[in-house]
């Protein structure tokens, strides 16, 4: 049985500050020691700014306070995120985190809704969206902890500077009792029976280590370049392999949502920070040159850049296994979906929860490797589909790459959810992870498909009594978003008060 007592941590980006301060609360206290290795000349990725409301209970699993953690990393509240032109020219929505209204006799709003608009009622489904009523009028308070009230029902996460937390992440792991040795590592060792033993550092120095948990992003020094694992490649279905970032002047207007327009031949981002603004354009480089992007990037700006560019390539898609012999990846390391929907900086909390939980505290089994690589595959593979379909579900026919999206083949996988859904408004139950009904039904309604049956089980509801319903619903979710403070007003007492 391979023992673990020593957990070295290489990269200190996101992925390995993130990992290094949940080991160094939840595990360290067992017993067990942790190293992390960074370079400072090899650089991080850094620009994920856009987070999802998971963040919140990571925070709060470690004992981080909320408001330090905002005041450190520049950060604002994000209701969700705005789409524009993924339709079709000149129309967004908003995917909010939060449900759309309330299920009515056993089936889901979108039932009733469906119910109502073919029986007349003429309201967007966004009408009774609670997060996407306190967005689009600029609001902000956290939502009421009774269930009761109209102003549970949705949710926030944080718009932040990824460098920053990366920092304020280094001093609180260091603090609990983290290692960390700045080098760059040359060789990585393995054993003869395949496991990575030391790693070898440019100063010569050699560190030891039971388990290794591989941070060293896109190159994945560990599981790509010493265990070869291989990698499933999606670009077939996520075409997108390159971005260009450039951050601008903070505008007047404090949005609490990101920005995502669909352009020429991918999309650019929009994110409001306390300092300034994060934009940038993630583009497919078939369509697309540098040039190109740098000055769509730039027409796109709504303030003066303050930047220059960034430029990143990626490929899109995952290692086949994650956790491999005695390395544990995390981030992207382990693979890249596109940010389109904020996820990798959720991927790399998920899979730092599901080590925690399948920690081997008494030597690696085999079995809690299965089950971690399974548990992972899962959530990987459900967010693909949910991004494939962003581009999929369009209506454009302005340009060439948007009218490939809508031809091209799918995953079977997304055949399927797309199926269930235009035939009865139908998301398959996936309990819990990422993107749930109302996340399916927020973008595939804003993105013009729309179911052609309700449930059943709405068939003997009054049509009248339920148009009714639901106008009283939507006033309801109107004076309540309405009654809540701006959103630059809320974060400055909220980073103010003692
Ligand atoms: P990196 O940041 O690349 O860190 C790698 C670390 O490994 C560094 O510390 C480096 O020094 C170290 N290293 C590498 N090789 C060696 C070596 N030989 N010796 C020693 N150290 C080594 N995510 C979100 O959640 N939201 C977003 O809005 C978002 N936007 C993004 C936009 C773009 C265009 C891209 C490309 C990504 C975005 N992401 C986003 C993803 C996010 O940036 C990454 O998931 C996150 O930065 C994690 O990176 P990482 O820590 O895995 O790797």
């Amino acid at each position: 049985m391979h023992l673990v007592k020593n957990i070295v941590i290489v990269g200190g980006g996101t992925a390995g500050w993130m990992t290094a301060a949940a080991l160094s609360k939840l595990v360290m206290p067992h017993g067990f020691q942790v190293t992390l290795i960074e370079s400072d000349k090899i650089g991080t990725v850094g620009v994920g700014e856009a987070t999802l409301p998971h963040l919140r209970y990571f925070n709060q699993l470690l004992g981080i306070d909320e408001k330090e953690f905002m005041q450190a990393t520049s950060a604002t509240f994000k209701l969700g995120i705005k789409l524009k032109n993924w339709k079709n020219l000149n129309q967004d929505y908003i995917h909010p985190f939060g449900d759309f209204g309330q299920s009515i006799q056993g089936a889901n709003f979108i039932h009733a809704w469906l119910k109502a608009t073919q029986a007349g009622l003429n309201s967007d489904i966004s009408d009774f969206s609670v997060g996407v009523q306190v967005a689009q009028n600029n609001k902000f308070k956290f939502p009421e902890s009774n269930p009761n009230s109209v102003l549970s029902s949705y949710s926030y996460a944080y718009h932040l500077d990824a460098g920053l937390y990366a920092k304020f992440l280094t001093d609180f792991s260091i603090e609990n009792g983290v290692k960390r040795i700045a080098g760059e590592i040359e060789k990585v060792e393995l054993n003869n029976q395949g496991d990575v033993f030391q790693l070898i550092l440019q100063s010569g120095e050699s560190i030891t280590g039971d388990l290794f948990i591989d941070c060293s992003g896109f190159r994945g020094l560990l599981i790509n370049q010493a265990l070869n694992v291989e990698f499933d490649n999606w670009q077939h279905w996520l075409p997108c392999d390159s971005a260009v970032a450039i951050a601008s002047e903070k505008t007047d207007e404090l949005l609490p949502y990101s920005t995502a327009t669909a352009k020429t031949a991918g999309w650019q981002w929009k994110i409001p920070l306390q300092t300034r603004v994060g934009n940038g354009l993630v583009y497919c480089s078939q369509y697309m040159n540098k040039g190109q992007a740098e000055d769509e990037v730039l027409a796109g700006l709504e303030s003066k850049p303050i930047s220059t560019f960034n430029h990143l390539n990626f490929k899109t898609g995952k290692r086949k296994q994650t956790w491999h012999k005695n390395v544990v990846a995390i981030g992207l390391s382990s693979g890249f979906l596109e940010p389109l929907e904020s996820t990798s900086i959720y991927l790399i909390q998920d899979s730092i929860e599901k080590l925690i939980e399948f920690f081997p505290h008494n030597g690696l089994l085999q079995v809690h490797i299965d089950e971690f690589n399974r548990l992972v595959d899962n959530e990987y593979l459900r967010i693909r589909d949910f991004l494939i379909m962003h581009y999929h579900v369009n209506q454009r026919s302005d340009s060439q790459f948007w009218l490939d999206m809508q031809n091209m083949a799918i995953p079977e996988s997304l055949e399927e959810k797309l199926t269930l859904f235009k035939k009865y408004a139908h998301v398959p139950y996936y309990g819990q992870g990422l993107f749930l009904e109302p996340s399916w039904v927020a973008v595939l309604v804003g993105q013009g498909m729309l179911p052609e049956n309700y449930s059943p089980k709405l068939t003997n509801l009054n049509q009248a009594d339920l148009i009714q319903m639901l106008e009283k619903m939507k006033d309801l979710i109107k004076q309540a978003s309405l009654s809540l403070p701006e959103h630059s007003d809320f974060l400055t007492n909220f980073l103010a008060n003692e």
